[in-house]
């Protein structure tokens, strides 16, 4: 416990207390938010940097529960993770997400959406079977989906079984992105051991583009191009960094400038996301 000054350490130990009571009242609302239909899910287009289109739909999830309110996914994911809850409420996203893909929801017009997934649910068990069967139910071909997964994937003890659930995946015709690109565990050697499509650059990078970012997000370009795989940058909420990004050689583009996560993507949402993109 670091000392804040006088009565600094009981401040903190107080301050610690409420996170974890926090994190408790989560944990156990979350068991519930399925079957209580807490959850719902916005929609952010990906935008291409080289044609007038619109690439993806990325699936975002949100929650709100009443006796705690709205928790943002960047508290909650990690909570359902550690639980395992996560797998339970990764297939509901998966199911909602394929509804929306074939009911108009997302629009007609977006040829792919991408779903965010958390290496607890690749390696639990049939993952790629659980997701086939989603996939038929909705009558969806498998070429519609992205699957977005995170860095952490590369960690040594994970190698094997991700390796071969990734295959799994790409064989049936599911593309894989690696999310937060840059940001964390960064195996490069393993790029070429894993059927990967796309590198996802963190919006940390796009977000501040002064020198150093700069040189991340063209040696990711670079190693992208190496390995024949695509760059979306995330975060891009100017025009200035949508014209430095495509310049950069950067495949699609994403972020605030282009539109937020919505809760549906019309023709209304499309519209606005191609405006953006007369850059
Ligand atoms: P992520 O996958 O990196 O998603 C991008 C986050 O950046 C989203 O936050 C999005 O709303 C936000 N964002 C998009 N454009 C901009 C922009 O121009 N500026 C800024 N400042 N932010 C932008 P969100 O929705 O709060 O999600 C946070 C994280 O939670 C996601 O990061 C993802 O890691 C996780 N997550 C969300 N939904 C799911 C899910 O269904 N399953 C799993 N496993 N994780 C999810
Ligand atoms: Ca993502
Ligand atoms: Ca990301
Ligand atoms: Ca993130």
């Amino acid at each position: 416990i670091k000392r804040r000054g006088r009565g600094g350490a009981r401040y903190f130990s107080e301050e610690l207390f409420a996170e974890q009571k926090r994190n408790f009242l989560i944990a156990q609302r979350l068991k519930h938010a399925v079957s209580y239909r807490e959850f719902s899910l916005a929609f952010q287009p990906i935008v291409s940097a080289r044609a007038a289109q619109v690439d993806s739909c990325e699936v975002l999830l949100r929650w709100s529960t009443p006796s705690i309110g709205p928790v943002g996914p960047d508290e909650f994911i990690s909570i359902a993770e550690d639980t395992g809850d996560i797998v339970a409420i990764g297939e509901y996203v998966l199911d909602t997400a394929c509804a929306a893909m074939t009911s108009g929801i997302i629009s007609r017009a977006v040829p792919t959406v991408a779903v965010n997934v958390s290496l607890r649910q690749l390696v639990s068990q049939k993952f790629s079977s659980r997701v086939r069967s989603i996939l038929d139910s909705h009558g969806m071909p498998a070429s519609k989906l992205i699957l977005e997964v995170t860095e952490n994937i590369f960690e040594d003890r994970n190698r094997e079984v991700v390796a071969w659930v990734l295959h799994e995946l790409s064989d049936m015709g599911i593309a894989v992105h690696i999310d937060d690109f840059g940001t964390g565990y960064s195996s490069l050697s393993r790029l070429n051991e894993m059927p990967i499509a796309a590198l996802k650059i963190d919006k940390s990078f796009v977000q501040n583009m002064s020198k150093q970012e700069t040189a991340i997000i063209q040696g990711s370009v670079m190693i992208a191009d190496r390995f024949n795989i695509e760059t979306i940058a995330e975060g891009v909420e100017t025009l200035e960094q949508a014209r430095k990004l495509q310049a950069m050689g950067v495949t699609s583009l994403q972020g605030y400038f282009f539109g937020k996560p919505r809760p549906s993507f019309g023709a209304k949402e499309y519209s606005e996301a191609m405006s953006g993109l007369r850059l």
